[in-house]
């Protein structure tokens, strides 16, 4: 069965090569422990990558998909690096180097990469610009973003200029959980990431189905990482305010699980139980198979994962490549 992975991060090569020179990447400090971990250090974010893998090159990288029986990756920056809080210049310029970056290593290995590249999203115009470009010029797929544009809500216009142009140009929006802004209560267990990172992709999810935007995109491509957090288990809770509240119905020409439909979501759920209810929920045609790779909280052996589980084999075919081939434009 063909595997096709829509949620993989890479550190970019540029990164490597700033630590060698003893260099900071776009305003970012470089370590490394004695794991081979490495530790990004931005202002007072400091972030330590949860394997080593993040720090393979491109060409070794396909050894490790090959343990993992993933046929193609479709890359994207690690999150960690999305420079949503940063100067827009710096924003803007480290985006544009690493969209150069994947558009070469697809165009190196077509048959095993595909990419995502990133855009400034505090610059509409500029967003635009690059949007245009990743999708036209470098022949990436669309685009990462975060579940936050520097701690504030999707609901912005400046964003829905962004989005409608992403809904023109046909990109694919992985929409990635960013460090929670509820990281007051989450200081340990990791819970930061167990609680905060689906927190922040509901989060995200609802505000771009209450805010009317979802309405006024019906051909928006937004996949919801992380099976979509908790949006599939919280929508009856949605749909009651819906019919109870006018705040949270003002928006809207229809109650909010209609707009279920209207995302994909990946597999991460590490369960087999939450991968089928939400196959239940939203339907199988929408699922598509990811795994966080490397992150230790990825999905180290996906086709193993999704052949074990109860399910028909067309549906896992669709899981695994043919919704994402569809999703992607790849056929
Ligand atoms: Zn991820």
């Amino acid at each position: 069965m063909k595997v096709i992975d829509i949620h993989s991060h890479i550190l970019p090569a540029s990164l490597r090569v700033a630590y060698e020179n003893n260099e900071l990447w776009y305003g970012t400090k470089i370590e490394r422990n004695k794991e081979g971990r490495t530790i990004l250090t931005t202002g007072k974010r400091k972030n330590v990558m949860s394997t080593p893998e993040y720090w393979t090159p491109y060409n070794e990288r396909i050894a490790l998909m090959d343990d993992a029986e993933v046929d193609t990756q479709l890359l994207s920056l690690n999150p960690q690096l999305l420079r949503d809080s940063d100067p827009i210049d710096i924003a803007f310029n480290a985006c544009k180097d690493v969209n150069d970056e994947i558009a070469d290593a697809v165009s190196n290995r077509p048959d095993r990469y595909q990419g995502l590249g990133t855009i400034p999203l505090k610059d509409p115009e500029r967003s635009i610009s690059e949007l245009n470009r990743i999708m036209n010029e470098l022949n990436l797929k669309g685009i990462i973003i975060g579940s936050h544009i520097d701690h504030k809500n999707l609901n912005q216009h400046h964003f829905f200029e962004i989005l409608m142009e992403a809904e023109k140009l046909g990109a694919f929006i992985l929409l990635h959980p960013l460090s929670t802004r509820a990281h007051d209560i989450m200081g340990e267990y990791h819970l930061i990431n167990l609680i905060g990172n689906p927190m922040e992709t509901t989060t995200a999810a609802a505000n771009l189905i209450f805010s009317g935007f979802m309405d006024q995109l019906p051909n928006i491509k937004i996949c919801l990482s992380h099976a979509g957090g908790y949006l599939p288990f919280a929508i009856g809770r949605f749909d009651h305010a819906y019919n109870t509240r006018k705040d949270v119905s003002d928006n809207l020409n229809s109650k909010p699980s209609d707009y279920l439909k209207n995302f994909y979501y990946d597999t991460i759920t590490h369960s087999d139980t939450g991968l089928n209810q939400v196959i239940e929920i939203i339907g199988s045609d929408r699922i598509l198979l990811g795994t966080d790779f490397p992150a230790d909280m990825g999905v180290k052996k996906p086709l193993k994962w999704i052949e074990s589980i109860n399910l028909s084999e067309d549906i896992k075919n669709n899981i695994c490549s043919v919704n994402a081939e569809n999703a992607l434009g790849l056929n």
